[in-house]
C-alpha cells in the first residue's frame, strides 16, 4: 500500500449545507405527504451530503397519473419536433451553467472524482443536444411501389408513458442517456434515481421548469426500489420501462412488467474482456487496461474486469499493468488530480473483498492490492488497485461482476481460444481487442458476443454510437438513433388513392 499514489487533500469547495432533494410531480417540487426523508452520508467524507424525500405508493401513483394525463392530452407529444428540440437545447444550456453544482453533489454522493463528475455532468449536455437533433430529423418511411392506387406510409409515434429507473454508478450520465431521448420522441416520463444518489436527478427538475417543459411531462419520484420502482414497472398506465442496474433486478422487472406487456429496455451488467495479442502496441494496451479496470473504481457496467493475454507476453504485460496501477491517483475525490475515488457503500466494499478472498482460496495469486485502502483523514471506504493472476475460467472472479478496482488475468494461445474465453460468460456487454493485424481484429469483432467491440481502444463513446448488451447484459439499445427508436412505436398507414377498390361482396 505504501507504493501507491494516494491523494488525501482537496481542491474543490464543499457545499455549506446538505442538499434537500424533493420529488417533482406534475410541475411542482414537493416533499412526501408523510414528510419522510432519507439521509445520504458521503462515502468518501462521512458528512451528510443530502436529505431526500422518501416516496411511497402515493407519490408514485400521482407521478404516473400526471405523466399519463400529460401524454394523453398531447401537450408534449403533439408539439412539433422543432418545439421539443428548443426545450431540450435549453435544458442542455442549463446543465452546462450548473455543471459545478451538479458535479460537487455527484462526487459527494457517489464517491467519484470531481474531475470525472464535471466531465459527466457537463458532458451530459451533449446527449441532450443530440437527442434534440433527433426530435427534428427522425422520420418514418414511405412505400410508393405498392401499385398505382396505393400509398403506404410507416409513421413513428411516441410509445407513451415511460418509467426510467437509474443506478448509483453514473447517476446524471445514465439519466441523460435515457430521458432526453424519451422526451425527444414525445413520451412523458416518471424517473426514479437510486436512493444512494438522488440529488443530481432532483436538481434537474429546476432546469426542466426553467427550460419550459410543460408540467407533468417529466416527473421524478425519489425512494427505494420497493415500493417506488416496483410500482413504476407494474402499473397499467405505464407503457414502457427503461432500466439500468443489476441483472437480478432487470430480470425481476421483466416479470412485474409482463402482466401488462410493457416494452422493457434493460442495460445490465457485464464481464467485459480485453484480449491482448503480442503484436499490439503494448504500451497503449496496458494504459487502456489500467483505465478500463479502475475508472469509476471499477463500478462500471463497462469495466474491463478481465483481460485475456497471450501466454508469450503475459508476465511482461501484467508487470507493466502493475507498474501503471501504482501511479494511478487514488484518494480524495474532491481533489482535481484524483483519478479513483471511494467505493459507494461499506456493503459493496465487503462484496468486492469477498471476491478477492474467494479467488485466493481457489488458487489465484494476488499480484497487487487485494484489500481496503485507508486514505489519511478520510477513512477506509476505498479499495486498493488490485490485480489477480492465475485466474481460471471457472472462478467467480472470472465470471461475475465484481464492480470494484479488481483485474482478473487469464491467458490464451490461439485466436480461437481467445474468442472462446471471451464468449465464456453469461454477459455480453462489451469486448476489446489489441492487435496490429487487421484480420485478427476483424475476425474477433465479428465472432465475439458483445453489444460493443473496441479495437485498439477502450470505452470511447459517442451519442451517435448506440449502446447495449447481448445475452444477460440486457435487451434494447440506448443512445444513437437505435436508442431513440426504442421510445417509438411504428404504425402503418395504408391508403387507397381514388375510388379504385374492388368490392369484396359481389352483387348476386
Ligand atoms: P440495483 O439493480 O438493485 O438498483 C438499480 C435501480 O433499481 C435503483 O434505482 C434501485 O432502487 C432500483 N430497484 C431496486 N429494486 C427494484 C425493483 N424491484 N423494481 C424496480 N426498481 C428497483 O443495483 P444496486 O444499486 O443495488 O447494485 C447492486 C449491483 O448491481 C452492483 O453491485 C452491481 O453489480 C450491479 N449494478 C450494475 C449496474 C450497471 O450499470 N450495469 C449499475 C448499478 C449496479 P434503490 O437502490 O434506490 O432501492
Amino acid at each position: 500500500m505504501k507504493d501507491l499514489n494516494i491523494i488525501s487533500d482537496q481542491t474543490a469547495t464543499m457545499p455549506d449545507q446538505p442538499y434537500q432533494a424533493r420529488h417533482f410531480i406534475d410541475g411542482k417540487i414537493i416533499d412526501s405527504a408523510d414528510g419522510r426523508t432519507s439521509d445520504r452520508i458521503s462515502p468518501s467524507h462521512g458528512v451528510l451530503a443530502s436529505q431526500a424525500a422518501l416516496g411511497t405508493a402515493k407519490e408514485t401513483e400521482a407521478a404516473i397519473s400526471a405523466a399519463r394525463r400529460a401524454f394523453d392530452d398531447g401537450r408534449w407529444s403533439q408539439l412539433s419536433g422543432k418545439d421539443r428540440a428548443t426545450v431540450l437545447n435549453k435544458v442542455a444550456d442549463l446543465i452546462e451553467a450548473n455543471e459545478e453544482r451538479l458535479a460537487v453533489l455527484e462526487t459527494l454522493e457517489s464517491g467519484k472524482p470531481i474531475s470525472q463528475s464535471r466531465g459527466e455532468c457537463g458532458g451530459a449536455a451533449d446527449l441532450w443536444r443530440y437527442a434534440a437533433s433527433l426530435a427534428r430529423t427522425s422520420h418514418g418511411e414511405s412505400h410508393n411501389a405498392l401499385g398505382n392506387d396505393i400509398l403506404g406510409v410507416v409513421v413513428k409515434e411516441p410509445i407513451g408513458v415511460v418509467s426510467i429507473i437509474t443506478p448509483w454508478n453514473f447517476p446524471f450520465w445514465i439519466l441523460s442517456q435515457k430521458l432526453p431521448f424519451a422526451l425527444a420522441a414525445g413520451c412523458t416520463c416518471v424517473v426514479k434515481p437510486s436512493e444512494v444518489t438522488p440529488s443530481t436527478t432532483a436538481m434537474l427538475a429546476e432546469m426542466l421548469v426553467e427550460a419550459g417543459l410543460p408540467a407533468g411531462v417529466c416527473n421524478i419520484v425519489l425512494g427505494y426500489g420497493d415500493p417506488v420502482g416496483s410500482l413504476m414497472t407494474s402499473h397499467a398506465d405505464v407503457d414502457m420501462v427503461s432500466f439500468t442496474g443489476s441483472t437480478a433486478v432487470g430480470k425481476a422487472i421483466t416479470k412485474t412488467s409482463g402482466d401488462t406487456l410493457k416494452k422493457v429496455a434493460l442495460e445490465l451488467g457485464g464481464k467485459n474482456p480485453q484480449v491482448i495479442f503480442p503484436d499490439a502496441n503494448l504500451e497503449d494496451a496496458a494504459d487502456a487496461v489500467t483505465f478500463g479496470v479502475y475508472f469509476n473504481v471499477g463500478q462500471c457496467c463497462n469495466s474491463s474486469s478481465r483481460i485475456i493475454v497471450h501466454e508469450d507476453i503475459a508476465d511482461d504485460f501484467v508487470a507493466r499493468v502493475v507498474e501503471l496501477s501504482r501511479k494511478v491517483a487514488f484518494g480524495n475525490p474532491m481533489h482535481t488530480d484524483t483519478q479513483v475515488g471511494a467505493i459507494v457503500t461499506a456493503d459493496h466494499r465487503e462484496k468486492i473483498d469477498n471476491y478477492v478472498a474467494t479467488a485466493k482460496d481457489a488458487g489465484a495469486e494476488v499480484c497487487l492490492g487485494g484489500g481496503p485502502l485507508s486514505v489519511p483523514g478520510l477513512g477506509d471506504q476505498f479499495y486498493q488497485p488490485t490485480v489477480v493472476c492465475g485466474v481460471t475460467p471457472d472462478m467467480a472472479i472470472a465470471r461475475e461482476e465484481v464492480f470494484g478496482p479488481v483485474l482478473s488475468v487469464l491467458t490464451f494461445r490461439t485466436l480461437d481460444e481467445a474468442i472462446s474465453l471471451a464468449n465464456d460468460a453469461e454477459y455480453g456487454l462489451s469486448a476489446g481487442i489489441w492487435s496490429e493485424n487487421v484480420h485478427t481484429c476483424l475476425e474477433f469483432g465479428r465472432r465475439v458476443q458483445a453489444g460493443t467491440v473496441w479495437t485498439n481502444t477502450w470505452m470511447d463513446g459517442f451519442p451517435e454510437m448506440t449502446f447495449g448488451g447481448v445475452k444477460q447484459s440486457g435487451q434494447g439499445r440506448e443512445i444513437g438513433s437505435y436508442g431513440y427508436d426504442e421510445f417509438l412505436e411504428v404504425k402503418s398507414l395504408v391508403m387507397r388513392i381514388g375510388r379504385t377498390r374492388e368490392p369484396w361482396v359481389r352483387d348476386s
